[in-house]
């Protein structure tokens, strides 16, 4: 299975959300990371066919999925990002239904619904309304309904929006543990989301495509700007007008900082550490220190 993204252009009225995107991807787990605003709920609603683009094509296996109707519908999971769940709903109710919605019916759809919840580990909440779920539970469910029909192509829009770090590690897991044989999407603006179970990064920065690569590949370009530098708390303020700063840990008798610095910065007690893609995020969006992105990937 291959989905070809081509030239992709999209805008509301002024505002040019997409800029001629164009990628390819296979079976696999892909993080779309992007801030807010920078296109990725617009280029997933796109793929999904839930929008429709001003230019350029979305094609699997060489097809259109305009053309393909019914037949791509069958092949899709979507996560959206909006919770808008049926408060009133139970469970099963909101699963039972989300499956007719899909075509699915009978003994069939009663079996994926106990299997579903049981991947999603609600199994115990089945009988429970919806408008009693916490945060965690209602991205669970709302992966569940995704996953109902076993899609090969699963798209998943902020999964781990509003979530503290527990339940966020496990729908993270869960993404992990679902994803063998199909095409994942998941769009986020939290780096740890997507850090460890994504095969390819993309970024995505107003509406354009700047980087995708593997994990260690897109930390390329970070080699060599990251350090630790050991000082005195009173110098904090001097290294933070001219470094972007990354953490802060202090201890007894001093602060230990990361930084950004494209060479080792000569003044102070530092040495180059491991880049990370927090590292590379503050990199390619801190607005106080504007860099070239779109030569930065250039291979
Ligand atoms: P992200 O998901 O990365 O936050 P979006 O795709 O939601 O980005 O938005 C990209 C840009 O398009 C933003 O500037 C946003 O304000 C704008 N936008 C998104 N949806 C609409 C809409 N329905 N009408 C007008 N502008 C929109």
């Amino acid at each position: 299975m291959e989905i070809t993204i081509n030239q992709l252009s999209k805008s509301y009225g002024n505002v040019k959300a997409l800029k001629d995107v164009s990628c390819t991807f296979t079976e696999g787990v892909y993080g779309l990371l992007g801030p807010n605003g920078a296109g990725k709920t617009t280029l997933i609603n796109i793929i999904v066919n839930n929008l429709e683009q001003d230019a350029g094509q979305v094609l699997l296996d060489g097809t259109d999925i305009r053309m393909m109707g019914a037949k791509y519908r069958e092949l899709i999971g979507f996560m959206p990002q909006q919770q808008s769940l049926f408060d009133s709903f139970t469970a099963v109710r909101f699963l039972g239904y989300m499956g007719t919605l899909k075509g699915m019916s009978g003994k069939q759809l009663k079996t994926r619904i106990d299997e579903v919840l049981e991947m999603v580990n609600l199994t115990d909440a089945a009988g429970k309304r919806l408008g009693s779920f916490s945060g965690g539970m209602k991205q669970r469910i709302l992966i569940a309904q995704a996953i109902l029909n076993d899609p090969k192509i699963l798209i998943l829009d902020e999964p781990t929006a509003g979530l503290d770090p527990r339940e966020r590690i496990r729908i993270r897991n869960l993404i992990s543990e679902i994803s063998f044989k199909k095409f994942v999407l998941l769009a986020t603006h939290v780096v740890q989301d997507i850090e460890f179970i994504s095969n390819e990064i993309l970024i995505l920065k107003e509406g354009r495509l700047i980087a995708k690569a593997p994990h260690d590949k897109i930390l390329e370009v970070m080699e060599g700007k990251v350090y630790e530098l050991r000082l005195k708390e009173d110098e904090l303020p001097k290294v933070s007008a001219k470094y972007r700063i990354c953490s802060i840990l202090k201890d007894s008798d001093s602060v230990i900082i990361r930084v950004l610095s494209d060479c080792i910065p000569p003044e102070y007690d530092s040495r180059p550490v491991k880049p990370m893609l927090e590292d590379l995020y503050l990199y390619l969006f801190d607005e106080r220190f504007p860099v070239d992105v779109y030569g930065l990937f250039a291979s």
